[in-house]
């Protein structure tokens, strides 16, 4: 990838892609800040070169029309308290009054602009607005890791008219993955766990070819039982998931590497934090009741082949960690990789909820910002946002 450590920035101006897609409550407040502080170093970096920088984001859905619902401006205010330096907002993302701001904007100063979702084409990657954003900057700069999945202008097409690099945070991120996915020493170790089973049979396929052993829980470990033939209750499963299960199992086998699924589970008669449980064998499990979490022995197995492990990557809770009684397995697997000398990389929203809520973070190589392009990387394909930085 092409590093902004390589670029002349002086006097340059440089449009910078970031993901300031925050979370906010209904009074426009913002609830989580991570996404803006990721990407502070790259920000601070440019601004000391002597660039004039000119920030390009999306927040929310406005579905292609201006919508003061989603502007920008908040973001710019909790910026420039993050920077202690004043943020500049622009009325627009296009256009000649936000060309005119920029002219005006001296080296080291910074400019947000508005939403860039205001118009259709940014989505689209509509090669005419693609061209309109690019007249605004010298240089382009993307650090939007958490949208870098998805062909947008302000990702991707706009590499089509500006020199393109990757500022620190999508450098970083793409490093880290590719490190934990091409590291050569076994056992390399994935954990799978979770509810969105479907959207993660690809990741499967593509970890079976990189790595050596498969830990299954959660929903997945539920759906990899009944494709073993054993009834699981009312568990989550999802049975037209079941053959692709069982071809990925013939996969494993044939490759000579290892699906493990739970030997012993938590089982509740409906998912609320006062519901009747109880720990049960894998082949005991009632008809009227689901899994809930893995049961003590599962977690002494897992947690010993995360010990010997070189590798772990560790994608979805093992259990509905949400209700405390529910949340022993995760807690467990958590505390399991945070204390094993392996390389490890979290992705997922709640795998990095239940490692933070545990402050286990800086027991972690790298918790992924991605959600989505760090699912769409470890399943094997090309970031179009990764791609337009790449040489
Ligand atoms: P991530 O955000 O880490 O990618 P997912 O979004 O796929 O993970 O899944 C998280 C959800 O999975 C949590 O809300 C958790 O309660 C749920 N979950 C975990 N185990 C089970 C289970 N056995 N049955 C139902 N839901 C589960
Ligand atoms: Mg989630």
């Amino acid at each position: 990838m092409r590093s902004i450590k390589d670029v002349e920035f002086k006097d340059k101006r440089v449009l910078m892609r970031v993901d300031f897609n925050v979370p906010m409550d209904e009074n426009g407040g913002i609830t989580d800040d991570t996404r803006i502080v990721a990407a502070l170093p790259t920000i601070k970096y440019i601004m000391e070169q002597g660039a004039r920088l000119i920030l390009m984001s999306h927040l929310g859905r406005p579905n292609g029309k201006a919508d003061p619902k989603y502007s920008l401006k908040g973001v710019a205010a909790h910026l420039e308290r993050l920077l202690n330096k004043k943020v500049l907002m622009a009325p627009d993302c296009i256009g000649d009054k936000v060309k005119d701001m920029i002219d005006q904007l001296a080296s080291g100063e910074v400019l947000m602009l508005e939403n860039v979702r205001y118009y259709p084409g940014e989505e689209k990657n509509d090669p005419e607005f693609s061209r309109q954003l690019a007249q605004l900057g010298d240089i382009f700069v993307n650090d939007a890791f958490g949208t870098a999945h998805r062909a947008h202008s302000s990702t991707a097409g706009i590499a089509d008219y500006l020199p393109a690099y990757a500022g620190f945070l999508l450098e970083n991120e793409v490093n880290m993955l590719r490190k934990v996915l091409e590291h050569p020493e076994c056992p390399r170790l994935a954990i799978l766990g979770g509810s969105k089973v479907k959207d993660k049979l690809g990741l499967i396929r593509n970890l079976l070819n990189k790595l050596d052993i498969l830990l299954v829980a959660g929903g997945i470990g539920s759906t990899f039982l009944a494709a073993r033939g054993i009834k699981v209750g009312q568990s989550l499963c999802e049975a037209e998931l079941l053959p692709e299960c069982k071809n990925l199992l013939d996969i494993a086998e044939k490759k000579n590497k290892h699906i493990y699924m739970p030997v012993d589970v938590v089982v509740a008669s409906e998912i609320s934090p006062d519901a009747s449980y109880k720990i049960v064998d894998v082949d005991e499990i009632p008809d009227d009741m689901m899994i809930v979490d893995i049961g003590p022995k599962t977690i002494q197995f897992y947690g010993i082949v995360i010990a010997r492990a070189h590798t772990v990557i560790w994608n979805g809770p093992v259990g509905v960690y949400e209700f405390e009684q529910f949340a022993v397995g995760t807690e467990a697997i958590a505390h399991a990789i945070a204390a094993s000398q392996a390389v490890s990389v979290i992705g997922g929203g709640d795998s990095a909820a239940a490692i933070q809520r545990l402050s286990l973070d800086k027991d972690i190589t790298h918790i992924s910002t991605g959600g989505g392009a760090t699912l769409e990387f470890l399943e094997g394909m090309e970031l179009p946002g990764v791609k337009s930085c790449e040489n």
